[in-house]
């Protein structure tokens, strides 16, 4: 055990800093790395959000593997998640030594570009109450379950470079999902007897104090709503922290009756390794865990740099999916999350000697879509639903 680690396992009172782009540069580490590198960090980090800390740093980065360390990439900016015309951009405009309008007005022309609101988020899902209250700290695109976003938990521990909530985090304000009262979620709830889940996600819900988790949570139970079966919380705390304490903390969710299911994105740089995968998965089912998503980067931010190519994306999965035993097959994937839903790549097949590739929703705008296999011609560059070709029409069933 290292004296750092003997640190953060003993010393309970060893406490969180963060880093983002206005003190990076004192981190010990950064500062080993030439100038321009951590430029490189800074124009990066001047159009998509950046936030880690020092567990991160300390714990979990192998500084002798820079650049290609796969946390480093997790969590501080990389030149290529802009593509070169954006970089350059950002980049004269610091070199000239712009003030901070300029940079930030720079910023959001290249963030419009970018795709921020992915899959409809910003038209299509957005509740409203019967007498007319949008809910923007809501969204409800699936027949069942609803997301949301307690104003406080728009914030994570450290951000994760993939993000496809960066908008939230980067201060473009009309982009930024939030709700202060569990009033309006119960309301909602009332009104729509349909759902049954709700899901609490953020940024990071588990980064609110448990007194403020509850004030939520509390209004919920205390409405005694009939329709409402399950409260799930989209975090990644749990996979952040130390191993030892995170053990712990795994046991003592479960003993209150939670399940911990998993879900983690597939990314070059990063995880794109199928043994990775299904020791991944294992892992998980031995700490009772159960897997359930592997999804694919989605069509927003820094895409092109960390996207998987779909057809290497079912390869990766279908080969650590026949390497663990049937306790960790509950995982689904890959699957990206769409506008008409959640779509799922089967594999790869051959009809009428056309090679395919076959495709299900396992969540639909419309349920009636859901399970409904459809074919999409083989293309081994596609990296998105819309890069894909219907095989046999015009047009896939859902587009109408
Ligand atoms: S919202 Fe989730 S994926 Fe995005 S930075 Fe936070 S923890 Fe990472």
């Amino acid at each position: 055990m290292t004296e750092q680690q003997t640190i953060w396992s003993v010393n309970e009172t060893t406490s969180i800093q963060s880093y983002t782009l206005a003190n990076f540069r004192t981190i010990p580490q950064i500062q080993q790395l030439s100038e321009e590198a951590k430029f490189e960090m800074e124009v990066v980090g001047n159009v998509l959000p950046f936030k880690t800390n020092n567990y991160v740093v300390e714990q979990l980065i192998d500084w002798n593997n820079i650049p290609k360390d796969p946390m480093f990439v997790l969590t501080f900016p990389q030149k290529g998640m802009l593509i070169p015309e954006h970089y350059e951009k950002m980049a004269s405009v610091l070199r000239s030594g712009a003030d901070k309008k300029e940079i930030q007005n720079t910023a959001n022309k290249i963030r419009l570009q970018l795709n921020p609101h992915p899959a409809g988020q910003m038209e299509l899902n957005i509740p409203q109450l019967k007498d007319g209250t949008k809910l923007f700290g809501m969204q409800h695109k699936y027949q069942e379950t609803c997301l949301f976003f307690p104003s406080q938990s728009q914030t994570c521990h450290a951000y994760c470079s993939f993000c496809f909530r960066w908008p939230q985090f980067v201060g473009m304000d009309e982009m930024k999902f939030a709700m202060r009262e569990g009033e309006q979620l119960v309301q909602y709830l009332k009104e729509h007897q349909e759902i049954t889940d709700v899901l609490f996600t953020g940024g990071d819900p588990m980064i609110m104090k448990a007194s403020m988790f509850s004030v939520y949570t509390d209004a919920l139970l205390d409405a005694k709503l009939p329709n409402l079966k399950t409260i799930r919380i989209g975090t990644k705390a749990i996979s952040y922290w130390p191993t030892e304490p995170i053990k712990e903390a795994i046991k003592r969710v479960r003993k209150t009756g939670a399940q911990i299911r998993t879900q983690s994105p597939l990314l070059t740089h990063i995880n794109d390794d199928a043994d990775l995968w299904a020791e991944m998965w294992q892992k998980q089912v031995s700490l009772g865990c159960i897997p359930y998503y592997m999804f694919v980067v989605r069509d927003t931010g820094a895409q092109h740099y960390f996207g998987v190519p779909l057809v290497k994306a079912e390869k990766i999965f279908r080969s650590a999916f026949k390497h663990v035993s049937g306790l960790a097959r509950t995982v689904r994937g890959p699957s990206m999350s769409a506008t008409p839903g959640k779509v799922h790549v089967l594999g790869i097949s051959e009809i009428n000697g056309q090679k395919v590739i076959a495709l299900q929703l396992l969540q639909g705008r419309n349920p009636d879509w859901v399970g409904i296999p459809f074919f999409a011609k083989y293309d081994e560059n596609a990296i998105w639903l819309d890069d894909l070709q219907p095989a046999f029409e015009e047009k896939f069933f859902f587009e109408g």
